[in-house]
């Protein structure tokens, strides 16, 4: 699926939506941005799950 001269960096590229163990995105062909569809609330939270598990366990100070 294509975006097309919708990039909102360089305005003439072509956005191409692929997915990696992240999530969906869209990538420009052009220019290489990268937009995020719907990954950004986990990337948010995720570090501060991982991070509190440690810090319960121990393992966090132990490393
Ligand atoms: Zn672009």
């Amino acid at each position: 699926m294509y975006w097309r001269k919708s990039c909102p960096k360089c305005h003439t590229g072509d956005l191409a939506l692929d997915r990696d163990i992240h999530g969906w995105y869209r990538q420009c062909i052009q220019c290489g941005y990268l937009q995020d569809l719907v990954a950004k609330p986990a990337l948010a939270q995720r570090p501060i799950a991982v991070a509190v598990a440690a810090s319960a366990s121990g393992a966090w100070r132990a490393a």
